[in-house]
């Protein structure tokens, strides 16, 4: 009988886990079975993939930047003189523009006097997010704040009339003070305050998955701490340019950041 219970409780974890989803475009992940024993190695635009097991079998889950073109691409293999190719196509993706008004102007067209303190966060942000180690990845993410999410990954942003990069992340509306959790496993490498994205923490899941998170009203962490899942790292907030409170939450993989909605349970 107890057996049996256990057997049950088992096949209800496995099946209540959020495995990633495959989404083959700018922007998506590409999910590529590899062969057990054969899984290592393999790297996509000279950057290790992740690999992890997808149904108990051993894949690479691929992430695909927000400007790749649409066409097939592939992961590769370099061993003993020869060359392992592993094909994937990717769709295009319309995404929409997003017209954004911000108060503080000064956020979208900041001072000269800021350009220096701009250009040397964008330094630690660029090495923060290329960060890679090695470690076993839990990829069944919770999700980090309980809020409605707008969805709005990749869409082209437009502040006061001006164009910026696409959205690189996404959005859940909360109020200020809602407790922030790290939806994975992993390490904090990077926290601050910085200009456009405020107070922030970066959180290393491994093998080239990394966890952005911005606009918060306080950080729980510090740079070197080894998170576990659901631990509170920090609070909603609206620091840095922003509309109003709501943690900006953006996933990065291989150095590409894609659509955190992959890593979570699919909402009905
Ligand atoms: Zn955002």
């Amino acid at each position: 009988m107890r057996i049996l219970l256990l057997i049950f409780s088992l096949s209800y974890l496995v099946s209540a886990q959020a495995q990633p989803r495959q989404l083959l475009v700018p922007g998506g992940i590409a999910i590529i079975n590899l062969e057990p024993g054969n899984d290592s190695g393999y790297q996509f635009r000279n950057k290790p993939v992740l690999v992890t097991k997808i149904e108990g079998k051993p894949a690479a889950l691929v992430g695909l930047p927000l400007s790749l073109k649409a066409g097939e691409h592939f992961i590769e293999k370099r061993s003993t003189g020869q060359v392992l190719k592993k094909f994937f196509e990717v769709k295009q993706k319309q995404y929409t523009t997003q017209h954004i008004t911000i108060t503080d102007k000064r956020k979208v067209n900041p001072y000269a006097s800021d350009m220096e303190r701009i250009l040397a966060e964008k330094a630690r942000k660029q090495k923060a997010r290329n960060h890679y180690s090695i470690a076993d990845v839990d990829v069944d993410f919770l999700r980090p704040v309980e809020g409605i999410s707008t969805g709005s990954f990749g869409r082209r942003r437009v502040f006061n009339g001006q164009n910026r990069r696409p959205h690189s992340g996404m959005d859940i509306a909360a109020d200020t003070g809602t407790p922030v959790i790290a939806p994975s496993a992993g390490r904090v490498i990077e926290t601050g305050d910085f200009f456009f994205s405020g107070n922030l923490v970066y959180i290393d899941h491994g093998q080239g998955l990394i966890s952005l998170f911005a606009h918060l009203s306080e950080i729980d962490v510090s740079v070197g701490e080894q998170v576990a899942k659901g631990q509170l790292i920090g609070k909603v907030g609206a620091t840095g340019r922003v509309t109003g409170p709501h943690l900006h939450w953006s996933l990065g993989l291989n150095g590409n950041w894609i659509d955190p909605e992959l890593f979570l349970p699919a909402t009905d």
